[in-house]
């Protein structure tokens, strides 16, 4: 393996959904990128699908909004049930956001199918690498040039450029190698994923998502397009803190938790079983010197909401936004100073804030305040301005034109 690819490039540790629209974005800058993946190829486990106004907004930027809709499923509704009692609470339509937002609705699109379609972009820009089979393993930084340590099949080298993007992911080795302090919990549950094609919109007025609140079991009930019409449900359950991940797998288990939520005459089939280990936690800082983070190198969260890979898009226009000019010499490296301040607060005091805040609703023991919770989203919903501004949070709109207004 040559070593010592010595050129003016960014660097990218991960070719996640997150490094390669980082890529991307780069390219369309005229900014040359080498990104670096460990894997094989894109992975296609059942991870982030909901994909938001507000991301779409961007996606639109990067010219793939049109793909990524055609790929995935138009839900312009979500809603809120009480599982005990089978009672829809609130139903939100996105159509309350048409002023707003060219996207009044959410696409679900599974991230692989979004990462396919992004790195197919990246074959038109000659200047842009993508290197498979290429793991990062060490990093460290000068004044003037990051040099990455890489293991891949040819061996190991080093690589060097001007700036490094952390883009892999919530075990983030740029992180670590930088020293950055993961700061937050991790719950003492895990979040089971059940993938099926059985209907559940045939006899029963679920829409493409749905949250179920439960004080001893909630659930979130999604539509993904899967390989193609009629699509495939996707149930997420939180496991019982005791229960071993063979017992959480197992055909009784998983039988059983989809028929205590969906009882049918017949056992269901099981496409996809898969469990995560979920965290809130965001880095200490997202900018050391030359190598910054993205994605959920630099924050992760319970995936109720789906703000986990939209947030880790939003960084990456704005980290790239900010990049750009420093790149041409047109603003100094103070600038990154800025995608921290914005892109930090926002994992802050809006991703982690409403991601604990929506579990806790759908958890909640509490009989009097579970009642005022369910309570306050049927008002929420029959009141269009509030349900309106409730819409702003949730398709991260908020967000987005808050953290702008950050520095
Ligand atoms: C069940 C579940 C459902 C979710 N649903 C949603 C949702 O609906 N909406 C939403 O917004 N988010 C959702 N999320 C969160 C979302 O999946 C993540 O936020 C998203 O994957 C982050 O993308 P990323 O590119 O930052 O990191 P990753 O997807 O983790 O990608 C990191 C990449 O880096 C690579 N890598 C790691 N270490 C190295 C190394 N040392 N060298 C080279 N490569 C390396 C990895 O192989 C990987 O390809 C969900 C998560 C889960 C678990």
């Amino acid at each position: 393996m040559p070593d010592g690819d010595a050129e003016d490039r960014v660097l990218i540790a991960g070719g996640g959904p997150v490094g390669l629209i980082c890529a991307l974005r780069l390219s369309q800058a005229g900014i040359p990128v080498t990104v670096f993946e460990q894997e094989k190829k894109i992975l296609d486990d059942p991870r982030a699908a909901t994909t938001h106004p507000a991301t779409l907004e961007m996606l639109e930027e990067l010219g793939i909004e049109r793909e990524v809709e055609s790929a995935g499923l138009v839900a312009v509704e979500f809603r809120f049930w009480d599982r005990p009692t089978g009672e829809l609470i609130a139903s939100f339509d996105h159509g309350l956001l048409a002023d707003e937002t060219r996207f009044p609705y959410v696409v679900q699109c599974e991230q692989f199918k979004t990462s396919k379609i992004v790195l197919d972009k990246l074959s038109a820009f000659p200047e842009c690498r993508v290197l498979y089979s290429h793991k990062v393993t060490a990093v460290r930084q000068t004044k003037h040039q990051v040099a990455v340590t890489i293991e891949c099949p040819d061996g190991i080298g080093t690589f060097t450029g001007r700036f490094l993007i952390g883009a892999d992911g919530s075990r983030s080795i740029v992180r670590k190698a930088m020293d950055i302090e993961f700061e937050g919990f991790t719950y003492p549950e895990r979040f089971l994923v059940l993938t099926t094609p059985s209907d559940f919109a045939a006899d029963r007025q679920y829409v493409y998502r749905n949250y179920l609140a439960d004080p001893t079991e909630w659930c979130n009930l999604f539509k993904v397009s899967g390989d193609g019409p009629p699509g495939l449900w996707r149930a997420v359950f939180p496991t019982r803190v005791d229960e071993s991940d063979e017992e959480a797998l197992s055909d009784v288990s998983v039988q059983g938790r989809l028929q205590k939520f969906f009882p049918k005459s017949s056992d269901y089939e099981i496409t996809h079983r898969n469990l995560y280990v979920t965290h809130q936690r965001v880095a200490a800082n997202f900018v050391k010197d030359r190598v910054l983070l993205a994605g959920d190198a630099a924050h992760v969260n319970n995936p109720i909401g789906g703000m986990g890979l939209n947030g880790g898009i939003h960084d990456a226009m704005n980290l790239v936004e900010k990049l750009t000019p420093i790149w041409k010499g047109t603003a100094s490296i103070e600038e990154l100073a800025r995608y921290n301040l914005q892109r930090r607060t926002t994992a802050i005091r809006f991703v982690q804030a409403q991601t604990v805040q929506n579990k806790k609703r759908l958890e909640e023991k509490d009989r009097n305040i579970r009642e005022a919770n369910l309570k306050e989203l049927r008002d929420i919903a029959s009141d269009p301005g509030r349900a309106k501004e409730f819409l702003m949070g949730t398709a991260m709109l908020t967000s987005v034109r808050d953290a702008a207004k950050l520095g």
